[in-house]
């Protein structure tokens, strides 16, 4: 076959015969939309039809696509070096970007460690732990404590601290270390607090503390496990119950970060400071993969003084200088934007507009927390049929399970934010 300027049908051939996507089958291939540009925060499909992004690429693209200045950068730094090596070796985009996450992550994160997705970052991060439990001759505290519907990636050690029934444990039980759960956060964001809705996690904690080597959490939203808002009560009792019976804690703020729920990190919403720190997904502001794990120097020093007295980790990839322009490009846009102004803007709106959906009958819950807006169904939605009618509609939203939800662009214009709320009760409540 001639591979040149394949037509739209030839495209659609080899996807349905060869690609796999997310969470896919080959033997029952679900519909794909050919996309072949995007801009700002709109998706020109192969078909010519245009639509606007209610996805930002999973939390990513929080600029919208195709920025001229995120372009630049890459450009700039693709004209010096595209890529090189990490071991031995520093590059001015990596220092610039270490500088950066250490001035703007919550004290005393200040060691970084680069590496290529979302789900390395969370390996390294418990691999940090491990080792550093090493390091103070207690190996035996080499298990995690986690909330159930959390998600931490797809990698094995991932997969491990995931929900056990979303995460499908069952499939790989003989493989994956057994880990210990609480129930997740029983308290909505906006709740009243009472302390009983820590008692669980309190319980398994001093139950377990013996082995556990850190809590690993994603702070305040609960991403892909629920699209779950919590208590900034729960975080801060987290951090103090972690404090007194000596565990660490891991905050994966790989979803959260760079002020999707309103804040810079859901951390400073409770003012707390994570031993261990993940970043990724919107580090790039969607243009290439990246990601980072930071942590304290308490931790950096344990690593240094274990048994192999080196951190036991080193990607290819590490540090890509086109991923850390990039990234800086990035960060320099968010602070330079009127970020918080944006996030409360779109936060109000959806708000106001998703508010409907709550009187449709199939409809279980709405609930909003910066830029995150969510209808939560009954019941697990025809992920396909939603996604044609979203499609005729004029928008880019896809669902899991029972959630239809918005994460849009920080600049999305109001009109634009308008289409993707309007296409949300309507597809949702047809006739
Ligand atoms: C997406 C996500 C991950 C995994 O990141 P990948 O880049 O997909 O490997 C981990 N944790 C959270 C909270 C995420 O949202």
């Amino acid at each position: 076959m001639n591979l040149k300027n394949l037509s739209a049908s030839q495209i659609h051939a080899i996807d349905q015969a060869h690609v796999w996507h997310p969470y896919s089958s080959l033997s029952q291939p679900l519909p794909t939309y050919h996309v072949t540009s995007a801009k700002g925060v709109r998706l020109q499909l192969g078909d010519g039809r245009e639509l606007i992004d209610g996805m930002s690429s999973w939390w990513c693209a929080i600029h919208g696509y195709n920025h001229p200045q995120l372009n630049e950068a890459v450009t700039t730094q693709l004209t010096k070096m595209s890529h090189v090596m990490f071991g031995g070796i520093i590059h001015e985009p990596a220092a610039q970007l270490a500088q950066r996450l250490v001035d703007i992550t919550p004290e005393p994160l200040n060691k970084v460690f680069f590496s290529d997705s979302g789900s390395v970052s969370v390996e390294i991060a418990m691999k940090m732990a491990l080792q550093f439990w090493q390091a103070k001759g207690r190996a035996e505290k080499n298990r995690l404590l986690t909330l159930r519907k959390g998600y931490h990636g797809d990698t094995f050690a991932a997969m491990s601290v995931c929900d056990p029934e979303t995460g499908m444990h069952h499939l790989f039980s003989e493989v994956l270390h057994p880990q210990v759960f609480s129930e997740s956060p029983r308290c909505r964001f906006d709740e009243a607090w009472q302390p009983d809705y820590l008692a669980d996690f309190e319980h398994q904690l001093i139950n377990h503390k013996e082995q556990l080597a850190a809590v690993i959490l994603e702070p305040i939203v609960q991403g892909a496990g629920g699209m779950h808002f919590y208590s900034v009560d729960y975080l801060k009792g987290v951090r103090a119950l972690c404090d007194e019976h000596d565990v660490l804690l891991i905050a994966d703020e790989i979803a959260t970060g760079f002020g999707r729920t309103g804040k810079l990190f859901a951390c400073e919403w409770a003012g707390i400071s994570p031993d261990i720190m993940c970043v990724g997904k919107s580090l790039t502001g969607g243009y290439m993969t990246l990601a980072a794990t930071l942590c304290n120097e308490r931790v950096s020093d344990g690593i240094g003084e274990s048994e192999a007295g080196v951190f036991m980790h080193g990607p290819t990839f590490m540090a890509n200088p086109l991923a850390c322009a990039v990234a800086n490009a990035s960060i320099e846009l968010l602070l330079a934007s009127d970020w918080q102004g944006n996030i409360a803007r779109i936060e109000a709106q959806l708000k106001d507009q998703l508010a409907p959906c709550k009187a449709h009958g199939t409809v279980a819950d709405v609930r909003v927390l910066g830029a995150i807006g969510v209808v939560e169904m009954n019941d697990a939605v025809d992920v396909a049929a939603l996604q044609k009618s979203f499609v005729e509609a004029g928008v880019w939203i896809r669902p899991f399970a029972k959630l239809v939800y918005v994460m849009p662009a920080f600049n999305i214009e109001a009109a634009d934010l308008s289409s993707l709320t309007a296409a949300i009760v309507e597809v949702l409540n047809p006739g």
